[in-house]
């Protein structure tokens, strides 16, 4: 590509409403523009990356014996009936109608109708197992679009769905699904690690994600410094340390505590550390009040929480609910004498005693309480965010840590979760029917784009994995009106494309500095510089994007050197030649 021809509009200044560094460098270099909120053009450099990555899954999902399909993005909302999602999935689809008035929904993710496809077109124990995948634009109504590509409202995805005739078959498919995944992102030059999830809307049991570490991730992780335990926040669990008080052996007994409403005021006036506190959170649940105990330094872990309730449908009391519900007092409502309300409680105070609560009475706290003695709890469950330092649950020594994360893929083992509602059977040996147990696995390729930006970049612009890149060689000739430079530019722009590389040729009128700007923000790997030293010596200067090492090399030796890289397999055919 010649860049005096190319379509490279770059900017000078980064965009206002651009806050991380992948949507502004992207912007800034000409990979995308913005046509809405969270809805991008893809321009030639960007769409030369979405490619590559694209190449990459292809080769790993072809490796893994998954086969490549394209459904529509257009889907009848009949078949979201069938599986109950019409309306679950709520106003993150995007719905239209045509012109008779049958209503349609733009693709978020495609369960339905690979499992309609499925079904229609297979029959016996013999079709199966089958892995089929795709990559195309998804849309997702996002609330607040952020972030350029990490949080769009449409956007590029890879979603593979698998069949299977047991659940041996499904964990296998879901065996070979994980691998491939952490090939892929390995090869797209990524940092990541696998955590276990939770399922969400997609539904399901068991559910891996595959995380990119990054400050700015909006998924928070903890993971074990000794042990390969790792899950996102929402699912992660951690050993719990009972609080046990002095003297569980006293009755409860109220305490003064004038204006202090807090866990952190109570604590204070008390004396007594959080953790010997029993926070009551009061939720209005599918219009009901219910009691959310923790201990006093715990946050309550939503999602966990919709959970242990069976219903996403829960708000914790606003304004208008504590009026509604007059029998509770905000600041000092406690589950000691707690009337009319359902009361969960986290596993850590199952075993609990000696502890602080409220007094359901106006600037009065109890002490010496105990859950099971002193009040009664109607489910303990896994409801408290796990916190740095927490003990690992799955090994002896090991201590949680916490980073943030960008979620670039996430599997899930479905099992019969839509097979059955769409009834996709199959007959098996026997001629019994019986539904398919699937798997399905997404990887989010325009997100993972910039999730390798985030990662690889400094304050001059984006430094591209070598398989990714846009191209393999940035041909920067110093001095574009000086013949001998400009011939040996053209030289090494032609015999690099022999070899199959992927070049970009600055032949434009530009100084040297404004060259070389460019070039860092763009960020290709190599590039080979033409300039002073082209004249003293004949040699080429190939420069390292990321370290900036430089190499004094002729033409020949940087054509061997990069090819070699691009293209390991061929090196004796090259050579030959
Ligand atoms: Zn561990």
């Amino acid at each position: 590509m010649r860049q005096s021809r190319a379509f490279i509009p770059t900017l000078k200044e980064s965009p206002a409403d651009a806050e991380v560094a992948s949507h502004r460098l992207l912007l800034r270099a000409g990979f995308m523009r913005k046509v809405a909120s969270g809805i991008y053009d893809f321009l030639p450099l960007g769409t030369a990356v979405l490619r590559r990555i694209m190449d990459i899954i292809r080769e790993e999902m072809k490796a893994a014996g998954a086969q490549e399909v394209l459904l529509p993005i257009l889907q009848p909302r009949e078949l979201w009936e069938e599986s109950g999602r019409w309306s679950r999935y709520g106003e993150e689809m995007m719905r239209l109608k045509d012109r008779s008035g049958r209503e349609f929904g733009l693709g978020p993710t495609h369960e339905e109708m690979i499992t309609d496809l499925v079904r229609s077109n297979t029959g016996s124990y013999r079709d199966l197992p089958l892995n089929l995948y795709q990559i195309g634009p998804k849309y997702r109504d996002e609330l607040r679009p952020r972030f350029g590509l990490l949080r769009g409202r449409e956007f590029i995805m890879k979603d593979g769905y698998s069949f299977d005739r047991d659940e041996e078959g499904m964990l296998e498919s879901y065996r070979a699904m994980y691998e491939a995944y952490g090939r892929i992102f390995t090869r797209c030059g990524c940092a990541w690690r696998a955590v276990e999830a939770d399922t969400g809307l997609i539904g399901g049991d068991v559910s891996h994600e595959f995380m990119v570490p990054a400050e700015i991730g909006e998924a928070q992780i903890a993971y074990c410094d000794s042990c390969e335990y790792a899950a996102n926040l929402e699912k992660a669990g951690y050993r719990r340390e009972t609080p046990r008080g002095p003297r569980p052996d006293l009755r409860p007994q109220e305490a003064h505590t004038p204006g202090k409403r807090t866990i952190e005021e109570v604590s204070g006036f008390l004396g007594v550390e959080p953790r010997m506190m029993i926070k009551c959170l009061m939720y209005l649940v599918e219009d009901r009040p219910v009691a959310v105990l923790l201990p006093g330094d715990r946050e309550a872990n939503e999602a966990k929480l919709a959970r242990a309730l069976g219903t996403e449908t829960f708000r914790l009391f606003a304004p208008e609910d504590w009026e509604r519900f007059p029998l509770y007092l905000q600041g000092f409502v406690g589950p000691v004498g707690l009337e009319g309300a359902r009361v969960i409680a986290d596993q850590g105070l199952q075993e609990a005693a000696d502890l602080v609560c409220g007094a359901n009475r106006v600037d009065h706290h109890l002490l010496h309480v105990s859950p099971g003695r002193d009040f009664q709890v109607d489910a303990y469950c896994d409801l408290g965010t796990a916190l740095e330092g927490d003990a690992c649950p799955r090994c002896e020594a090991g201590r949680l840590r916490r980073e943030a994360g960008i979620e670039v893929g996430q599997i899930f083992q479905l099992k019969t979760r839509y097979s059955l509602p769409l009834r996709a059977f199959y007959r098996d040996e026997r001629g019994e029917s019986r539904p398919m147990v699937m798997g399905t696995y997404g990887i989010g390729v325009s997100r993972l784009m910039a999730a390798v930006v985030e990662q690889n970049h400094d304050d001059r612009g984006m430094i591209w994995p070598e398989e990714l890149a846009p191209a393999d060689l940035h041909i920067l000739p110093l001095d574009w009106s000086r013949e001998e430079l400009r011939e040996e530019a053209e030289a090494l722009y032609r015999e690099a494309r022999e070899r199959g590389l992927e070049v970009l040729l600055d032949d434009r009128d530009e100084r040297a500095g404004s060259k070389f700007a460019d070039a860092d923000l763009i960020g290709i790997p190599w590039r080979a510089v033409i300039g002073r030293e082209f004249l003293k010596t004949g040699r080429l200067e190939l420069q390292a994007r990321r370290d900036g090492e430089k190499s004094l090399l002729s033409r020949g030796e940087l054509l061997e050197r990069l090819t070699v890289k691009r293209h390991p397999a061929a090196r004796g055919k090259i050579s030959a030649g």
